[in-house]
C-alpha cells in the first residue's frame, strides 16, 4: 500500500522556512507527505501562504494570531483573517487558544480573541485549531458556552489523560507532534494508546519541535514519518494503518477535496 501522509500543522511561510520552502516541500514529497496544513500567524506569513497555495495546491492555509501575540498584533491581523475566511481561502481558523504557561499576552486579551475566533469560525463554518498550554479548564468552559458542538483539534497536544478525555468528549481531535517521540514523553504515548485512531492527527509543527532523531535541528514536514512510527508502536498498529487513518481523519476535518 502506498503511504500518503498529511502534516496537519506546519509554519511553512514563517521566517525560518521561507527562504528554502521549495526544497522543504521537495523533501516532504520524497517522504510521502502529500498534504500540508500551513499555519499563518501574521500578515506576512498569510500573504506568502496564499501565494504558496497557488504554486502548490496541496498546501492549504489557516490563519489567526497565536495567543502569544494577541496583545500586540491581534487587532491588526483580524480583518485580514476574516477577509480570507470570507473568500474561502482558509481551511480552518487557528492557531488560537490560551497559553497560561508562557503568558506573552494578558489572559483577558487571550480570552477576548478566543471568543472572536469562535464567532468567526461559526460564521464561516470553518473548524478551529487550538493551542492550549496549562489552560484546559478555561478553554473547555469557554468553548462549552460559545462553541458547543463545533469542530476543533488540539494541536501539539501535551496534556494528560484527563485533558485528552475532555477533548474527545467534546467530539474534537488530538494532534500529536514530535514531542510524542521524546524519551521523557511516556504520558503522551499513553494518550496515544488511549485515544481512538479515528480521532488522531499527526503534525510536525515545523520549524519547531523536531522529533527525537532530528532533535536540535530545524524541523520540517519530511520528518513526519518518525511521529507516525512512534504512534504505530504505542498503539501496536501497522504503520500503514496509522498513516491512512490520520490522513483520512484530516480529510474529513479539513475537507481538502472541497477546497479551491
Ligand atoms: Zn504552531
Amino acid at each position: 500500500m502506498k503511504l500518503s501522509y498529511t502534516d496537519t500543522h506546519a509554519h511553512l511561510t514563517s521566517e525560518p522556512m521561507l527562504d528554502d520552502v521549495k526544497e522543504v516541500l521537495e523533501r516532504a514529497q520524497a517522504n510521502w507527505v502529500e498534504k500540508i496544513v500551513n499555519i499563518c500567524t501574521d500578515e506576512k506569513s498569510l500573504s506568502e501562504g496564499l501565494c504558496l497555495h497557488r504554486r502548490c495546491p496541496w498546501v492549504y492555509n489557516t490563519a489567526a494570531t497565536t495567543p502569544h501575540d494577541v496583545d500586540c498584533e491581534g487587532e491588526y491581523f483580524f480583518p485580514f483573517v476574516e477577509q480570507c475566511a470570507m473568500q474561502r481561502n482558509l481551511i480552518a481558523i487557528g492557531e488560537t487558544g490560551l497559553d497560561y504557561h508562557h503568558m506573552h499576552s494578558k489572559k483577558e486579551t487571550q480570552r477576548a480573541f478566543l471568543s472572536r475566533y469562535f464567532a468567526l469560525a461559526v460564521k464561516y463554518q470553518l473548524p478551529l485549531i487550538f493551542h492550549c498550554r496549562e489552560a484546559f479548564s478555561d478553554l473547555f468552559a469557554m468553548a462549552d458556552e460559545e462553541y458547543r458542538g463545533h469542530p476543533a483539534v488540539l494541536h501539539c497536544f501535551t496534556g494528560d489523560l484527563e485533558e485528552a478525555k475532555g477533548v474527545l468528549e467534546r467530539g474534537w481531535y488530538l494532534s500529536l507532534s514530535g514531542i510524542v517521540t521524546f524519551k521523557k514523553s511516556e504520558t503522551l504515548r499513553e494518550v496515544a494508546r488511549f485515544a481512538p485512531i479515528e480521532r488522531l492527527f499527526i503534525e510536525t509543527d515545523a520549524p519547531y519541535l523536531a522529533p527525537q532523531k532530528h532533535r536540535g535541528k530545524r524541523n520540517e514536514p519530511s520528518f513526519l514519518p518518525e511521529i507516525a512510527e512512534v504512534i504505530a508502536e504505542a498503539k501496536k498498529m501497522a504503520l500503514a494503518d496509522v498513516v491512512k487513518a490520520t490522513s483520512d481523519n484530516a480529510e474529513q476535518f479539513f475537507a481538502f477535496s472541497k477546497q479551491r
